[in-house]
């Protein structure tokens, strides 16, 4: 199932995409069907993952016996989508994950070209940096000359863990989403660390849903893809990872707890714009669109 946070009429609402694209007023749902024995009725997908591991197949049994078919529910493209999570915290993010991406990225900047981390390179973007499907990113003209996309599978993390084995990492896995780490290039390297240029408001798109981790079989095996204006500029797979989604929580829960509602984005393939020759930045009026298989597509407008 792919659950989707949006507002109606200013309230915060639950939703289910449907294969027609079509979002299913969950929250009214459940309001109208008490028998659906969860201990609350979810208004977003934060809720929902907190009500724990049963709340899911729970949901199922109660959209199958519900007479959806007497419904017509609006299109996601008719409805106020928010971002999928409400983030409290940082986004975690790794950076240099994909071989190709290294190298692209190696060579822009003069360094021998096969020299690859060791170590997960780990950062974040704040909570201020989140929006969702269909809100636009800032141009920032007096900030940045060089804005960047990066389009990047992102793990949805359901239960609190701490020292997590590669082993047991999927089951702390609630779903998986997509981020576009929208990157200020030139800020990214005035200040060393990639803090700055990774965190401006409104650079890290996410959605537009949540896909339950039961509907996807292997997510290190997964194809991601990016258009800037119906271009394509990235297209890779997961499985180009360095580092994998078990790996990757391995190593970041290691002495670090990790909650219900975190994400992790998980780096980018090759294809950003700074290491075409010449780069090529995006610019006001450009439509973004981030692509990951059995997740679905997260566009986005640059605007002044
Ligand atoms: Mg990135």
């Amino acid at each position: 199932m792919k659950f989707l946070s949006f507002a109606d009429q200013g309230q915060p609402r639950l939703g289910v995409l449907t294969d027609g694209d079509r979002v299913i007023d969950l929250t009214a749902l459940l309001r109208s069907n008490p028998e659906h024995g969860l201990a609350q009725v979810p208004v977003n997908v934060n809720e929902l993952i907190g009500l724990g591991d049963d709340a899911v197949p729970r949901i199922q049994a109660c959209l199958e016996n519900a007479q959806l078919a007497d419904q017509v529910w609006p299109l996601l493209s008719e409805i106020d989508v928010l971002p999928p999570l409400q983030m409290t915290k940082n986004v975690f993010c790794v950076g240099r994950n994909y071989r190709e991406h290294i190298i692209e990225g190696n060579l822009a900047r003069g360094r021998p070209a096969n020299t690859f981390p060791e170590a997960i390179e780990f950062f974040s973007k704040p909570p201020t940096a989140v929006i969702g499907h269909g809100a636009n990113v800032r141009r920032y003209a007096n900030l940045t000359d060089s804005l960047d996309y990066e389009v990047e599978l992102a793990i949805v993390i359901g239960r609190r863990g701490t020292n997590i084995s590669r082993e047991d990492a999927l089951q702390y896995v609630f779903g998986y989403t997509i981020v576009n780490d929208i990157t200020a290039r030139n800020l990214q390297q005035l200040h060393g660390q990639w803090l700055k240029g990774k965190s401006l408001d409104t650079t890290c798109p996410m959605g537009p849903v949540v896909v339950h981790c039961a509907a996807v079989e292997n997510a290190n095996n997964l194809d991601v893809s990016l258009t800037v204006n119906g271009e394509l500029r990235q297209a890779d797979n997961t499985s180009s990872m360095i580092f994998s989604i078990e790996t990757i929580i391995e190593q970041l829960s290691a002495g670090l707890t990790l909650e219900p509602g975190d994400v992790i984005a998980t780096g980018t393939p090759k294809g950003v714009g700074f290491a075409m020759t010449p780069p090529r930045c995006l610019n006001i009026g450009d439509v973004v669109s981030a692509t990951v298989q059995h997740i679905g597509t997260l566009t986005n407008t640059i605007a002044a």
